[in-house]
C-alpha cells in the first residue's frame, strides 16, 4: 500500500474542507471496497477522510412519507431497523442479504451507492424505489445518479450525506446470489406507489437499469402472470463465468415474478 495521510473529522464541514484543500483525497466509509482497492494498488489517494465520527451521517428517520437513511448507516443497521422493517420491508430484507455478518457490520449504504458495483444490491433499491441521493451540495434523483459501471454523477469532492426513500404501497427485492460473495448474479426490486410501478435490476448489466416493459404491464395488472411471457433482450447483459447473458435474461424475468408475488 502507498503512504497516505489519515483524517477523522467529527463535523461534515471539516470533511468538506479537507477534501477541497487536498490534491487527491478520498472519502473512507467502512473501507470494505476502498481498502482492498488500495492494497491491490489500484488506488493511491494522498489522503483518506474517514466519515466514521460524523454522527449526523448515521441517522435513520421517517420524515413525512419518506425514510431518510444517513450515508454512514451500516447494512446491519438498515437490516435491523424497526422503522425500515415496518415501512419498507423490502429494503431491510435487501440489507440483510448483503455479504456476510462481518461485511454488514462495516459496509455502509453511502459507500455501496457511491461505488456502484454492477452486482451491488442498494443501487436496485435506489432506482427501484425512486429514491433521491442527498449530498453536501445537492439532491440527485436516483434516475440520474448511476452513470455506468462503477460510475456515478458524484464530483470528486462531493459527500453523500443521506438517501431519501419514498415509502411505497408495496415492494419486494429478490436476488439470485453468488453463493460465495452473495453479490447479485441478478437482483430485482419491484415497487408500487400510488401512481406507478418501478422495476430495477442489478447484477445483470454494466450498471443498474429499469425494465419499462415490466413496469407498463405491472402498472395495468400487478400480478406475476402479467410479465410471465415478457422477455428481456440478452444482447447487452453480462456474460461471465457465473452465468451467460441468456441465463441472466431468464433470471430477470423469474426474479421479477417472484418479487411481484411477494410484494408487501
Ligand atoms: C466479502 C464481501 C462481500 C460483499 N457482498 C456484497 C453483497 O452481497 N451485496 C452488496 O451489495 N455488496 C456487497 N459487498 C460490498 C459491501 O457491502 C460494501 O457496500 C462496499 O464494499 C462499500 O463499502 P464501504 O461502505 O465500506 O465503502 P468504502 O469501501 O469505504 O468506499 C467505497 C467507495 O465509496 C466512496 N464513498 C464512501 N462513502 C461515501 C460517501 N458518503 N460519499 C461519497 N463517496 C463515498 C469511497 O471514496 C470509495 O470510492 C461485499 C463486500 C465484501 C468485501
Amino acid at each position: 500500500m502507498y503512504n497516505f495521510s489519515y483524517h477523522k473529522p467529527s463535523r461534515l464541514e471539516e470533511a468538506v474542507e479537507i477534501l477541497s484543500s487536498t490534491e487527491d483525497a478520498k472519502i473512507l466509509a467502512g473501507g470494505q471496497t476502498l481498502i482492498a482497492t488500495m492494497k491491490l494498488r489500484l488506488a493511491g489517494p494522498s489522503d483518506l477522510v474517514d466519515l466514521g465520527e460524523i454522527a449526523e451521517l448515521k441517522a435513520i428517520l421517517k420524515k413525512e412519507n419518506n425514510i431518510v437513511i444517513g450515508s454512514m448507516t451500516t447494512h446491519a443497521d438498515v437490516a435491523g431497523s424497526e422503522i425500515i422493517k415496518k415501512q419498507i420491508p423490502s429494503l431491510a430484507h435487501l440489507a440483510s442479504e448483503i455479504g456476510d455478518q462481518m461485511v454488514r457490520n462495516v459496509g455502509t449504504i453511502g459507500g455501496s451507492v457511491a461505488n456502484n458495483d454492477p452486482a451491488a444490491d442498494y443501487p436496485a433499491a435506489v432506482l427501484g424505489l425512486g429514491a433521491k441521493v442527498i449530498t453536501n451540495t445537492r439532491e440527485i434523483s436516483g434516475d440520474d445518479f448511476f452513470t455506468g459501471m462503477y460510475e456515478t454523477c458524484l464530483l470528486p469532492d462531493e459527500i453523500i450525506t443521506s438517501i431519501v426513500f419514498p415509502i411505497p404501497t408495496r415492494s419486494s427485492y429478490i436476488k439470485f446470489k453468488n453463493p460465495a460473495s452473495r453479490y447479485a448474479i441478478v437482483g430485482v426490486m419491484v415497487a408500487e406507489t400510488h401512481n406507478s410501478v418501478r422495476v430495477a435490476v442489478t447484477g445483470a448489466g454494466s450498471s443498474v437499469f429499469r425494465v419499462k416493459a415490466f413496469e407498463d404491464a405491472l402498472g395495468t395488472n400487478f400480478s406475476s402472470n402479467s410479465i410471465a411471457n415478457l422477455k428481456v433482450p440478452h444482447d447487452d447483459l453480462t456474460e461471465d463465468m457465473h452465468a451467460s447473458s441468456f441465463y441472466r435474461a431468464h433470471l430477470v424475468n423469474i426474479m421479477a415474478q417472484k418479487a411481484v408475488a411477494t410484494a408487501k
